[in-house]
């Protein structure tokens, strides 16, 4: 088959390759749709210490597809089958396992391999995280369920209630989706970044009640208090950025009482400073939420299915599989949300 794979940072290679044989409980998924993600472009940068581990490696964990073909013992799918994967499966044994908390598994093996025509999913995430598609759903709508499933994940673990003011800082397709869903919490939505793709999209995809060009109004803290009841601060902040300086930042945008939501990771080994007299006194709540779980991965398709979050309007661009190279460049450039890339 066609592929592409991973060789280091900057070096990905379109090339033909060999479909592994199935083992018992995986199945062969024929690729309908894949996106591009933003953790795709990191690994692309710099490599990935944790996603990939041996070289060649498959590249792209977003997908859905038909199947083609199951190995010995698999029940819940059959050949021709529509499905959406998730990216990893908890594993149910080990002590996060046990105690309910499946995103933190000791065990998640990341999959990877979705920029290809095949990719062979493992029994674990055949076994938990395979859902069939309901047959209206096309491939590169089911394809957002895993990044949609870590943003349900986020919002579901913060506490937003109906009229509560959230602020986003950071305006990638995560941090779209982030308003996107608070906003469908019943919050006042107000998203904040730099980008203008990405600030059209606040609107018309998130459909924020205030959009902030951080070019212009270079001080969020301020911006984000002008548009608060008595000019107190967010109830709910959220940094969709990764930077440990937004991290600080973000921290002033927050009133007392409120939820920072650090939801954008950083740098391995970045610090920050916050003032511990705001945060004891002002009983602020800091927090951050990592990857999801089966549960969230359900929720997220059941949004994209609904109508209710529009994730097409999301995709720049449909490009074919020997375009991921291209691709990868346009996102380091700015110019890009998500592409879907086409086998
Ligand atoms: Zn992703
Ligand atoms: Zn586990």
């Amino acid at each position: 088959m066609k592929a592409v794979l991973f060789y280091g940072p900057q070096d990905i290679r379109y090339e033909n390759t060999m479909i592994k044989p199935l083992s018992k409980g995986e199945i062969l998924v024929k690729i309908g749709a894949a996106l591009t993600c933003g953790t795709d472009v990191k690994t692309f940068r710099r490599g990935h210490p944790v996603l990939i581990k041996n070289i060649p490696s498959g590249f792209g964990h977003e997908f859905a597809g038909t199947v083609e073909k199951v190995g010995e013992g698999v029940t819940n799918v059959k050949v021709g089958d529509r499905v959406v994967c998730a990216n990893s499966a908890p594993c149910g044994e080990c002590f996060y396992c046990k105690r309910g908390e499946y995103n933190l598994c000791e065990n998640l093996d990341l999959l990877n391999g979705a920029y290809a025509e095949y990719i062979v999913v493992p029994e674990r995430i055949v076994k938990k995280n395979t859902i069939i598609l309901p047959d209206s759903l096309p491939f590169h709508k089911a394809a957002f369920a895993e990044p949609l499933a870590n943003v349900v994940h986020g919002v579901e673990r913060t506490d937003i209630k109906p009229n509560d003011t959230v602020g986003i800082i950071g305006i990638g397709p995560i941090g779209l989706m982030f308003a996107r869903l608070a906003k469908l919490k019943g919050a006042r939505v107000i998203a904040a970044g730099r980008n203008p793709i990405k600030l059209k999209l606040a609107e018309e995809f998130s459909h924020a009640d205030e959009v902030v060009d951080l070019k212009k109004y270079p001080n969020p803290e301020k911006i984000f208090k002008d548009f608060t009841e008595e000019g107190k601060g967010l109830d709910v902040a959220v940094e969709c950025v990764g930077l440990p300086e937004m991290w600080e930042r973000v921290f002033s945008c927050v009133r007392p009482g409120g939820t920072v939501h650090f939801f954008g990771g950083c740098k391995s080994g970045s610090t920050v400073t916050f003032d511990t007299t705001r945060m004891h006194y002002g009983d602020i709540k800091l927090m951050s939420v990592f990857h999801h779980t089966p549960k969230y991965f359900r929720q997220a398709l059941d949004y994209i299915a609904s109508g209710e979050v529009e994730v097409e309007k999301l995709i720049t661009a449909e490009l074919p599989l020997e375009k991921v190279e291209w691709a990868m460049e346009q996102h380091i450039a700015g110019n890009a949300i998500k592409f879907l890339i086409r086998p």
